[in-house]
Parts: C-alpha cells; sequence; structure tokens
C-alpha cells in the first residue's frame, strides 16, 4: 500500500499577516490522526522537475481521534519566495495534495514522571503544543505537574492562539504559565492579555529565570534551529540531561 494519501484543502485563512491557518481532509477515505506533536509531509513538484517535501505540525487540539472525514488545521509561515507558501497560497479550496503521515516523536509520553514540563516555541513551532493542550489537561489532573510554554514572536502581531494559551493559563492558575516573548516591540503591547505573562526579548534570555532543575524539569524545543540548538546549550548548562530534552527543528527538505 502505497505511503501516500491525498489531502483535499477544506479552508484556509490569516493566522496572522505572516501565518496562513490551514485545514485540509484525508480525501481517500482514510482518516489523518496523529498523536499530539507530530506532523504531516507534502510532496510537490518543483519547477526543476524534481519533488520537494515539506512537513506541517498538526495543530488541531487532539482532544479525540480524528476519524475518516474531519478536518486537521496547520499553520505555516509565509516564507517570501518560498515553494510551499506558493503552493498554498495559489491552491484553490477542494484542491488536493499529496501527503504522507503523521510522522514524528516529538509527542508527550506517559511514562514521564517529571515536575515541570518546559514548552518553547518560535513562531508556528507553537502549534504542537496547542495541539497537546486537552492532553497536558489531563496529564495535570492525573499527577502534580506544572507547565511553562514559552513562545518566541517578533511583535504582538505574531501572536498565534493567544487567546486559547492564556484562557488555559487563568484556567489552571500558576500550574501553567504562558509566557510570550517579543523580540521586537516593546513588551507593554501584550500586557492587555490577561493571563499572559509577556516579555521582551529572545525566549532563550528568559530560561535563567525559570531556573530549569534537572531532577524536575523535561524541556520541549520547536522551530527556528537557532533558538532550538541555544535553548539545548543552556538547558545543559542548567544540568537536564539530553534525555529530558526533546527537540524539533523546522527545516525546509528537498
Ligand atoms: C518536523 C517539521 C515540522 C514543521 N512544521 C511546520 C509548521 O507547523 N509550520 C511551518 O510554517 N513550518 C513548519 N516546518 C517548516 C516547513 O516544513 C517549511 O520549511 C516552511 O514552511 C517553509 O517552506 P517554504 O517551501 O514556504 O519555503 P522554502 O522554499 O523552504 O524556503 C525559501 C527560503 O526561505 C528560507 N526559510 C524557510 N523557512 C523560513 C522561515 N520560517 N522564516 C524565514 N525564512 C525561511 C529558506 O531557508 C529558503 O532560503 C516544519 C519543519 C519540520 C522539519
Amino acid at each position: 500500500m502505497s505511503k501516500f494519501f491525498p489531502i483535499r484543502l477544506t479552508s484556509r485563512q490569516l493566522a496572522t499577516p505572516a501565518v496562513l491557518h490551514l485545514t485540509f481532509v484525508r480525501d481517500d477515505g482514510g482518516s489523518l490522526d496523529y498523536t499530539p506533536g507530530q506532523f504531516i509531509q507534502i510532496h510537490f513538484p518543483l519547477a526543476d522537475g524534481t519533488t520537494a517535501r515539506r512537513s506541517y505540525s498538526c495543530a488541531t487540539r487532539h482532544d479525540h481521534h480524528m476519524a475518516p472525514g474531519e478536518a486537521v488545521e496547520f499553520v505555516a509561515s509565509r516564507v517570501p519566495g518560498g515553494a510551499a507558501t506558493a503552493l498554498f497560497e495559489g491552491m484553490a479550496i477542494g484542491d488536493c495534495l499529496e501527503a504522507s503521515g503523521p510522522l514524528g516523536l516529538f509527542t508527550l509520553k506517559p511514562d514521564d514522571s517529571n515536575g515541570r514540563y518546559l514548552l518553547i516555541a518560535t513562531g508556528t513551532g507553537v502549534a504542537s503544543y496547542r495541539s497537546m493542550l486537552p492532553e497536558i489537561e489531563k496529564m495535570m489532573a492525573a499527577r502534580p505537574l506544572d507547565i511553562v510554554l514559552m513562545h518566541g514572536i517578533r511583535t504582538v502581531d505574531d501572536l498565534l492562539f493567544a487567546d486559547e494559551f492564556a484562557d488555559f493559563a487563568l484556567r489552571h492558575g500558576s500550574r501553567f504559565r504562558y509566557i510570550p516573548c517579543f523580540s521586537r516591540v516593546d513588551v507593554e503591547a501584550a500586557t492587555s492579555i490577561p493571563g499572559a505573562e509577556p516579555r521582551h526579548g529572545y525566549v532563550q534570555n528568559f530560561l535563567e529565570e525559570l531556573a530549569p532543575d534537572p531532577a524536575r524539569d523535561i524541556a520541549y524545543m520547536c522551530g527556528n534551529p537557532n533558538m532550538v540548538d541555544a535553548c539545548v546549550e543552556a538547558l545543559k548548562g542548567f544540568g537536564l540531561p539530553m534525555k529530558h530534552i526533546r527537540r524539533e527543528k523546522y527545516v525546509s527538505l528537498k
């Protein structure tokens, strides 16, 4: 059986000026189910005759197994000159793409017994954490577990799913902290989101404030490879072993 299957575009909106919010449904009667943190690959021809591969994290809040016909959301950066960006922007609703997956091990592990997760992302990398929210809520109900979600973005215009994370933080008090880190604007601009704890600077600059603790923390990092590398180095410096550092770098694959 082919590992490829068609997915059909069912909606496309701007999530932010620089990010598309896309929904796709499997077009062959199969289900697009996944474990939160996994991604789907799309495969499409380039002008030079080669085939490109791009990966997109599943962003839908995963509170039940996706049945056949259910749509799955992705958030895709609008990269100037980007091949997939041009593809997504040129598609009509109802058009199909070739896809494979779900793939990836960047998932929450049921056997973890840590006291805190540090969930760190830049840009669209936060999609996986949005998908994980229902699973996180179940884990928090089952054991003493705190979560810190840090999201690195340039300006308030780049906030993604901020209302949902802030609402989750308000519902869970100090056990779930949502920290958007703005690299390019005054942090005051985001103080209007109740539940958010905005900072001004790169995410990696605020790790020290969280006092990472090898006996308590498991860290996830997703998004810009430079951010991921910087955080890995910083967390190793705080004594976290590599087995407690889980990462997904957003790179393009030919
Ligand atoms: C496991 C995995 C999961 C991923 N999940 C997502 C996701 O959920 N959402 C998402 O948007 N992307 C995700 N990516 C990245 C995605 O696969 C593409 O690389 C990205 O969308 C750019 O594709 P493109 O074809 O539009 O641009 P490309 O044709 O790949 O890039 C054009 C040029 O822009 C540069 N470039 C590429 N990406 C960026 C960027 N983000 N900002 C600035 N310059 C860039 C490239 O180096 C290149 O020079 C993921 C990658 C991996 C490996």
